[in-house]
């Protein structure tokens, strides 16, 4: 059977730059995958790659075993792409509530997730639920953000940097929801630069490196030595 989220040789562009060399991945249903890298690395490209909005200029990316990577953002979000973007870009002068109703519009059939669901993962949001989106502390935004992609019921929830900005109390929290988001039946993939939490979070983990993964495996697997050097480039 195929892999929920396979990756082969991706590479993509920006004009005659190129952001990823050959990516390969294969993510299982309630798994999750870790990609760490510095600044700079091409995290970001290769979740903005497998969501449709940066183009795929090689290689192949599918979903459950169908083809993606020539397909319009809007449709790999209905088939079931999410993603929780670097600086959570929510809508300022909306709600939270009307922050996670937009999230429902490309909704996927009758999913686990409901705005119940998602006030019962952050009650918090509950009691804030009429306020501006932008009221809320960093933190809190971040929970409108995941609530929002979650809204539409994602076969994968892709994360980009999580804990940026963050304080440790903060992000402990947002990751203490992740073990209900995976028994949701959703495999999740984080970007972090933050390495000790990818480490905890991850069943896997990828270290990318000038558009490259330089190492991967379990984290058990990985020695701090070995992620240095896939991280920074051998000293
Ligand atoms: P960060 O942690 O800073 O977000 P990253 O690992 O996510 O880093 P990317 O943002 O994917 O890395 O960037 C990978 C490479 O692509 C970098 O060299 C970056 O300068 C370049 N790049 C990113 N976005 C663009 C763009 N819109 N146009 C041109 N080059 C870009």
């Amino acid at each position: 059977m195929s892999p929920l989220l396979e990756l082969r040789g991706l590479t993509a562009h920006y004009g005659d730059f190129q952001a990823l060399f050959g990516v390969d991945l294969a993510l299982e249903e309630g798994r999750t995958l870790a990609v760490i890298g510095a600044n700079g690395a091409g995290k970001t490209t290769l979740m903005r790659a497998i969501t449709g909005i940066a183009r795929v200029s090689g290689g192949s990316a599918a979903l459950a075993g169908a083809r993606i990577d020539r397909m319009a953002a809007p449709d790999i979000l209905r088939a079931g792409i999410a993603m929780v973007p670097e600086g959570r870009r929510l809508f300022p002068s909306l709600s939270v509530e009307e922050n996670l109703r937009i999230g429902a519009h490309a909704r996927r059939g009758n999913g686990f997730w409901t705005l119940a669901r998602i006030y019962e993962l952050f009650p918090v949001l509950r009691d804030r639920r009429l306020q501006p989106a932008t009221a809320l502390s960093g933190g809190q935004q971040q929970m409108v953000a995941i609530g929002r992609a979650l809204m539409s019921n994602p076969r994968v929830l892709l994360c980009d940097e999580l804990s940026l900005g963050l304080a440790p109390v903060v992000i402990r929290e947002i990751y203490a929801a992740f073990p209900t988001i995976r028994d949701s039946g959703a495999a999740i993939v984080v970007v972090e630069q933050d390495i000790s939490q990818a480490l905890k979070v991850a069943d896997a983990v990828h270290c990318m490196m000038e558009g490259r993964i330089t190492l991967s495996g379990p984290p058990a697997s990985l020695s701090r030595e070995a992620i240095h050097d896939a991280y920074f480039g051998v000293r």
